[in-house]
């Protein structure tokens, strides 16, 4: 890759992408060698939990599970989520997977992808679906694929088509994107290997204490009726469906749950799954007996729900620097602003909040799995529609129509959350603009028209989305609206992130269009958030007045909600009838291609050393004698993981344990693993650095280890370039249960 220059329009773009870089920095929205030993380690999983009273259905559903890598290059590549373009990748704290489930009723098919990323994108699901065409012809397409991403804050960004993502990405950036694309597309290969006859359960249960409202201001002015029928301000439903084969073996499972993928903070540089990734993690280790991470046949999704409002930071929000109360209202801090108003917790930092949070909600799901009873049976369906959100008209009552606007982005959205502040005097709950930015945004992008300021009133805009188109449109107009039925069981994909009350009224909209029907009196819905394609916010219309940073991110206008509950009915209605396969297919959204696919990241350089060393070589060795709960740190002379190409089930690092018996190494720890942290530290004039950490588990054997490091360096002799694989190993080290006493 090389950064396109050259061009006057390019400068320009530049030159407006520099200042609007400023004004975003803080929006908050191989080698390899792959040791042998080890990695095949699968054992079925040993837990049968089907109770015998159930016999199978009839003639049973078809089902696959399937998973597979989908970490991009962990360096220089901005992480997506917090808009911080200083927020780039360095290292791995765990891997990025797609998780892909298939159920076949012999006349239809659907699939269910829940994957470690911020939010499907809709270049993401185009290119998607393009692959599988190829591979599977008609098998696999728009309406019986749903793509749903984790929210997690700590996955690679750069895999966006629309102007506005390409610059809080960098651009659109291959390799990234590629990585994501390809993993996905391993796991529906996977899991459509693996179908065969099993059974489906599902089962459901509540989740206290494991997220907060972040925004409880702008739910309280929902109607009071409304709320008086609800005893929580966010969703607290875990809502689990089981995947068994005909014997009742345990293949897989999937988990619904409100929360944002946030424990990881700002600070964080790792390529990580966060909380929901976390979940998944261990649910897998405790399936998949004797496996690495990211090995064995045993899948658990843990998809994200309606969690637009919802915080996993559950001490609340609080002026980190005076420890004072933030203003309720608009979440500022008297010294500081915006910017030290922060939540964080329940751990002490923001590894152990994400290990919290996971383990609370893979011991919920984990629970409901075991017990599930409730089996699904009758017809799967598929309903999908492309809508252009810009332009629908909604009924608000018996004589009143409102419409949905041009997408833009209101003076909120750059004050960010309190899971994450604006670095500028931005706050929430702004209704009024500001001469100042007006006046940056004027001269850079110009005014937003009359119509697009008075549909989307009383959000003051700051960003005119809707009306930019250069290079490419600033947002997408044409929006999937998607749902899949199994049985009783609806998923609801949402394309963007809804509050707690928006996904409420959804999901009874859709409960009710399908229980007008017999078929599907015991309706069970569930919604899927970032699905298929990323449209920021959805707010109801109550909570779209107060302008925090949800409705400010609400892009479509306040009636932007009506818009879902009217196109999600329909789609309801259509199944509930039978007649899904003769809904208007709608405008085809574009898929960009050349040059306007901006990228700005500049292609990785070449690797320096110190002198008198290797790539690989130790600079800082560790300790002979450690034991459990220490943590082991080493230090290698290494090169750009960019240089590793595609790093896909790969590993840059392996903690081995020695076996006197064999005389041989066993990997027990990869980049994968929760216990180790492979950190990626880019010094001066292109000298780097990796230390590796392994938190040694109080669980950990005693005995004889040594960490080991992979990667390739890129060199330049004359006029030829070479990317040349290096490895490097740690001295050996021992582990005891007792603390070593120096003397
Ligand atoms: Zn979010």
């Amino acid at each position: 890759m090389s950064v396109k220059r050259g061009s006057c329009r390019l400068t320009r773009l530049e030159a407006t992408l520099a200042v609007l870089f400023i004004i975003m920095t803080g929006v908050s929205v191989g080698l390899i060698a792959v040791m042998a030993t080890g990695w095949n380690d699968r054992s079925k999983d040993p837990e049968v939990t089907v109770p015998p009273s159930a016999p199978p259905q009839e003639s049973p559903y078809l089902i696959g599970v399937g998973r597979a890598d989908c970490t991009g290059p962990p360096a220089d590549i901005p992480l997506m989520g917090y808009a911080t373009l200083d927020q780039t990748a360095g290292g791995i704290h765990t891997r990025l997977y797609s998780r892909a489930f298939i159920v076949d009723d012999g006349r239809k098919r659907v699939v269910f992808i829940t994957a470690d990323i911020g939010m499907v994108s809709q270049r993401l699901r185009l290119e998607v679906l393009n692959e599988l065409k190829v591979k599977y012809g008609s098998l696999y397409r728009q309406d019986n694929v749903v793509m749903s991403g984790t929210h997690t804050h700590s996955g690679l960004a750069g895999y966006f088509q629309y102007t506005l993502f390409m610059i809080t990405s960098k651009g659109y950036i291959k390799p990234s994107a590629q990585a994501i694309v390809n993993g996905i597309v391993k796991s529906v290969d996977i899991a459509h290997r693996n179908m065969k006859p099993g059974r489906l359960f599902m089962n459901k249960g509540e989740l206290e204490e494991n997220s907060r409202n972040r925004s409880p201001h702008s739910y309280l002015n929902n109607p009071e009726e409304e709320r008086g029928r609800y005893t929580t301000n966010t969703d607290k439903q875990v809502m689990v469906l089981k995947f068994t084969d005909l014997d009742g073996d345990g293949m897989g499972m999937i988990s619904w749950f409100a929360v944002h993928g946030v424990s990881m903070n700002m600070t964080n540089r790792m390529v990580s799954s966060d909380n929901m990734g976390y979940a998944s993690y261990i649910m897998e280790q405790d399936k998949n007996i004797g496996s690495l991470p990211g090995e064995g046949p045993f899948v658990a999704g843990f998809s994200s729900s309606n969690l637009g409002d919802v915080s996993p930071n559950i001490r609340g929000p609080i002026c980190v620097n005076t420890g004072e109360a933030c203003d309720y209202l608009n979440s500022s801090c008297p010294v500081g602003g915006t910017k030290v108003c922060l939540s964080a917790g329940p751990g002490g930092d923001m590894f152990e909040s994400t290990r919290i949070i996971g383990e609370n909600i893979y011991k919920k799901a984990k629970d409901l799995y075991s017990k599930a009873d409730q089996e699904l049976r009758g017809f799967i369906h598929a309903a999908h529609q492309w809508v252009n959100m810009t332009d629908v008209t909604v009924q608000i009552n018996a004589t009143h129509t409102a419409r949905t606007c041009k997408p833009a982005l209101g003076h909120s959205f750059a004050a960010g959350t309190t899971d994450g502040g604006g670095d500028l005097n931005f706050t929430q709950g702004a209704v009024e603009g500001d001469p100042f930015w007006d006046g940056i945004r004027d001269s850079l992008l110009g005014p937003p028209s009359n119509e697009t300021q008075d549909c989307h009133w009383p959000k003051p805009i700051l960003f005119n989305t809707g009306e930019m188109n250069w290079p490419l449109p600033w947002h997408p107009q044409i929006v999937d609206v998607q749902m899949i039925t199994i049985g009783p069981l609806a998923v609801v994909a949402i394309p963007g992130e809804m509050t707690t009350m928006s996904g409420r009224r959804i999901r009874e909209a859709v409960k009710q269009e399908l229980q007008s029907q017999g078929s599907f009196k015991d309706a069970e819905v569930v919604l899927a958030g970032l699905s298929n394609i990323y449209t920021h916010y959805i707010t109801t219309y109550e909570e779209y007045q107060i302008q925090r940073y949800e409705g400010a991110s609400t892009i479509f206008g306040p009636h932007t909600l009506s818009a879902y509950v009217q196109k999600f009915r329909g789609l309801a209605r259509a199944i509930a009838e039978g007649r899904e396969e003769n809904l208007p297919v709608g405008p085809e959204p574009p898929l960009f291609t050349g040059s306007p696919l901006f990228n700005l990241l500049p292609a990785a350089g070449v690797d320096r050393k110190p002198v008198n060393t290797s790539f690989g070589e130790v600079l800082e060795q560790v300790n002979p004698f450690y034991t459990l709960g220490d943590i082991v740190s080493v230090t290698f002379v290494a090169g750009n993981p960019r240089h590793s190409g595609d790093i896909r089930d790969k590993t840059f690092i392996t903690v081995e344990k020695f076996h006197n018996k064999t005389s041989s190494w066993e990997v027990v720890h990869t980049d994968a693993s929760w216990e180790t942290r492979f950190y990626w530290l880019k010094g001066a004039d292109q000298h780097s650095n990796t230390t590796v950490e392994w938190h040694i588990p109080r669980s950990a054997q005693t005995g004889s280890y040594r960490i080991r490091h992979f990667g390739h360096f890129k060199e330049r002799k004359g006029f030829i370039t070479t990317i040349t694989p290096y490895e490097g190993t740690s001295d050996i080290f021992r582990i005891s249960q007792k603390t070593w006493w120096y003397v």
